[in-house]
């Protein structure tokens, strides 16, 4: 590991002035599962490491008439224990659950699951973001691309956004509130989430001195029926093959809004709309399930080797709508 210096920040204000202008300046540091290993292998090498978790503000679940906030350093473990996202939040409890490990869902906090960096192995092996040969070609679409993106992936980038609790939070309308150096500014989930163009850019609109503060699932969210369904390697601690967040609103039996968002099959959590209009006005059962999922993936165009995420992605989707029909929490 290069040589760090390492800070400790206990308010918004001191945790940002401690943070800089570039990505090589200053990490902010949560629980550390993500990022250390990161370090450990060089490929980050912040020059100060920001430690935030004793930052007062950015912990608890708390509920009022705009919505429930989730304040970022909440752990997985204390997700899972809430009731509130238990009973109101399906899609958030399953994606949370999925995370077996109890170690990373002690340590692993909220806003370090949406912000962790991509699993994509020449990134991990010092490739790059990117993950380019010296002549600037991306060495993804004829090489290892298995585990790689097979939607959104017209490149430059192929990997896929490893945050299983992306997907539900976009699906349930969520906002991120971003604590910077001029205040606080508030994002959409699905904009937090950016495709970068070079090596430079990260994968989320996050300047190099802000920090994820909260995110706020809106009131209108409550009432919805709500699941996701993650296809993975057996049970092996691992992230999914793949994964679909759905939220359906039904009035008399037949869905007046519904979202799908998959998970892990393109460099952002993906926004399937075109299957969304598959659902307005219908009942869901297995047809219809089958029809979204069907539009969900219409546009793939798999790598060489990741043609069977295409099946598995597709699978998650219909087996997440019919949960989310019968409110299986
Ligand atoms: C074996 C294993 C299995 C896993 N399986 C899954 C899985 O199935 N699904 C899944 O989603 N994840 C999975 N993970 C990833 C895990 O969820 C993340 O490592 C964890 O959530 C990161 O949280 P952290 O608090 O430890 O983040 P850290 O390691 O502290 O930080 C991670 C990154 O986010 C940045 N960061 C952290 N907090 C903030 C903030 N508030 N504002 C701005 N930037 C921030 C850091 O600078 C760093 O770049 C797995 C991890 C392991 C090791």
């Amino acid at each position: 590991m290069e040589r760090f210096e390492y800070a400790h920040a206990s308010t918004r204000q001191e945790a940002i002035s401690l943070l800089g202008s570039s990505w090589d300046d200053a990490a902010v540091l949560a629980g550390g599962t993500d990022l250390i290993s990161l370090m450990k292998e060089y490929v980050v090498t912040p020059k100060r490491v920001v430690d935030i978790k004793n930052v007062e503000g950015l912990n608890g679940i708390h509920s009022n008439a705009e919505g429930v906030t989730i304040g970022a350093l909440v752990t997985m473990d204390e997700l899972l224990e809430d009731k509130t996202i238990r009973s109101e939040f399906p899609a958030l409890a399953h994606a949370a659950q999925g995370i077996t490990s109890a170690q990373i869902r002690a340590m692993g906090t909220v806003g370090g699951d949406l912000c962790q960096r991509p699993r994509c192995w020449y990134f991990r092996n010092g490739y790059g973001l990117l993950a380019k040969d010296e002549n600037g070609k991306s060495l993804v679409p004829e090489g290892e691309n298995r585990y790689h993106a097979i939607l959104g992936n017209n490149g430059p980038a192929y990997f896929v956004n490893p945050s299983s609790l992306a997907p539900a939070l976009i699906a349930l309308g969520a906002k991120l509130q971003l604590a910077g150096p001029k205040g606080q500014r508030e994002v959409s989930a699905p904009d937090f989430f950016i495709i970068p163009k070079s090596d430079s850019e990260r994968e989320n609109v996050l300047r190099p001195n802000e920090m994820l503060a909260s995110i706020v699932i809106p009131a209108s969210s409550r009432g919805l029926r709500s699941a996701t369904y993650e296809v993975r390697h057996k049970t092996a601690l691992d992230w999914p093959l793949a994964a679909a967040a759905v939220t359906v609103k039904l009035e008399g039996g037949k869905v007046t809004e519904g979202r799908i968002v998959l998970g892990h099959v393109a460099p952002i959590p993906w926004q399937a709309k075109e299957a969304d209009k598959e659902l307005t006005g219908k009942s869901i059962n297995e047809s219809v399930a089958a029809s979204a999922a069907e539009a969900a993936l219409s546009r793939a165009k798999p790598l060489s080797q990741n043609g069977y995420k295409v099946k598995l992605a597709k699978v998650a989707v219909k087996r997440a709508l019919l949960a989310a029909a019968k409110g299986e929490a």
